[in-house]
């Protein structure tokens, strides 16, 4: 692939934004495999035609188009979009058209890169004149991923509600797997229902998500949940607890971590990573609470317009968390009748362990105040030790190891980072087997709370 020097500068706002999808192909990168499929058959459930590109192939073509100073998921996904470009101007020859595909890349406010992956990788695109009309559809933590513009205004909220869904199911069959997986009965038992799980629960997106009939979706995945459990084996003993925190994109990412969870678990651990569906709560909590601050603020200021904005976000977004708590309770507690997996905390809950110490404040925001709050949940939860994963020179991962690793210290509870860039690192699996001895360690000495009758 032949890159041009661009001679001005294409707009960013021209071709990155809130764009129609309805007519056109949605192009969605792969983060985590489970969650970013269910989200795919919700948008065709409403009749836009996404697809989940293939990952990690294009790496070397994402290096190529990149600096090296990106943050790693922007060079895999960079990687993605121009290897399936590629691909498909070969297949289709003198047919492609740019002007038929959305690339769907959201992105976060705040102060971290996040926020500049599209614009970066519009710049990439505009380098190539047969890309230049392929426009990239943003949502944005802004408005808490509102998602209006994508689809029919009218169809809009009922589209939030289903994919708010499918992000808590694929939640719980990734929290199954990890159940499951370290206690089998033969080797592959477990990936391999996986893999037929996913396929059943993107048929029920496609068909029950744009009903709205929750109840549908949530009766086939406790039929699966009855026959997932069956592989678990009830002669291998418990293992040791590992609970994994970082930035979003990597510790889901199985290609880009290294399958990190598949190497503590062959060291004989059984894995709970942090949900997705926390950071879509986050950017709802935030933005609440951005507005409860502004509210206060313009309450002494006594003006009047302000205040009945703030007031009106605050009840926007607090309904909105309302909801996701609500659908998130619904699924958790029928599953957790079937099998034990791990629940997941309530955001406002983080925000106060963090400040019982003044460990850290939301006010700075990022996936830090996640982190750092959820490694302590995490050991008052009686896990035997913690993970850190994240890309190389992650802002919010380093400020988490910087004021994580003396608490744990102090706690003495085993605590590892693993920053990832795409190379391969050798002491990478001295590292996690030395860290699942201390775990080992921990485990026989104080056991696991979540095991404990009393
Ligand atoms: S969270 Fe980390 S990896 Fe993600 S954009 Fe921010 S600095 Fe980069």
């Amino acid at each position: 692939m032949e890159a041009v020097n661009n001679d001005k500068f294409r707009s960013l706002t021209e071709n990155v934004g809130a764009f129609r999808v309805k007519e056109k192909t949605l192009l969605c990168p792969e983060m985590n495999r489970l969650g970013s499929h269910l989200i795919a058959a919700t948008f065709r459930g409403f009749g836009v035609k996404a697809v989940v590109m293939e990952t990690y192939a294009g790496l070397d073509l994402g290096k190529e188009f990149t600096s090296g100073k990106e943050c790693f998921p922007c060079q895999v996904t960079a990687g993605d979009i121009l290897l399936y470009l590629k691909k498909e101007k070969e297949r289709l020859g003198k047919d492609f058209d740019p002007e038929n595909y959305v690339y769907f890349l959201p992105e976060a406010d705040g102060p971290c890169r996040f926020g500049m992956y599209n614009k970066y990788q519009r710049i990439v695109l505009d380098s190539f004149p047969e890309f230049r009309k392929l426009k990239i559809g943003a949502i944005t933590s802004k408005n808490s991923y509102s998602l209006l513009g994508l689809i029919d205004e009218k169809q809009t909220p009922s589209f939030r509600k289903a994919a708010y869904f499918s992000v808590v199911v694929g939640d719980i069959l990734d929290r199954l797997l990890w159940r499951i997986r370290p206690y089998e009965k033969q080797p592959g038992m477990a990936d391999e229902f996986i893999e037929r799980s996913l396929k059943a629960m993107m048929t029920a997106f496609e068909e029950y998500g744009p009903r709205l009939d929750f109840d549908r979706i949530l009766d086939r995945l406790g039929s699966l949940v009855e026959e997932g459990r069956n592989i678990i084996d009830p002669a291998i003993p418990p293992k040791p607890l590992i609970g994994i925190v970082g930035e979003i994109y990597l510790r889901t990412h199985v290609q880009s971590n290294q399958d990190v969870i598949r190497m503590l678990e062959k060291y004989g651990a059984e894995v709970v990573n942090a949900s997705l569906a926390e950071w879509v709560n986050y950017t709802s909590y935030d933005r609440m609470r951005e507005d409860r601050i502004g509210l206060h603020l313009s309450l002494k200021q006594f003006r009047l317009g302000k205040m009945m904005r703030h007031l009106k976000n605050v009840l926007v977004y607090g309904l909105e968390l309302y909801y996701q708590h609500m659908r998130q309770d619904q699924v958790y507690k029928k599953i957790q009748q079937l099998i034990p997996v791990h629940g997941d905390h309530r955001v406002g809950h983080l925000e106060k362990i963090l400040l019982e110490d003044d460990l850290f404040s939301f006010d700075v925001g990022t996936e830090a105040c996640l982190s750092i709050a959820g490694i302590i949940e995490y050991v008052r939860n009686g896990f035997n030790g913690v993970l850190n994963v994240y890309p190389f020179t992650c802002m919010p991962s380093t400020v988490t190891s910087a004021v994580i690793r003396p608490i744990m210290s102090r706690m003495e509870v085993p605590y590892l980072d693993t920053p990832y860039d795409g190379t391969y690192q050798p002491g990478r699996e001295a590292a996690v087997r030395t860290f699942m001895y201390q775990a080992q360690q921990h485990f026989r000495r104080n056991g696991r709370k979540d095991l404990d009758p009393s």
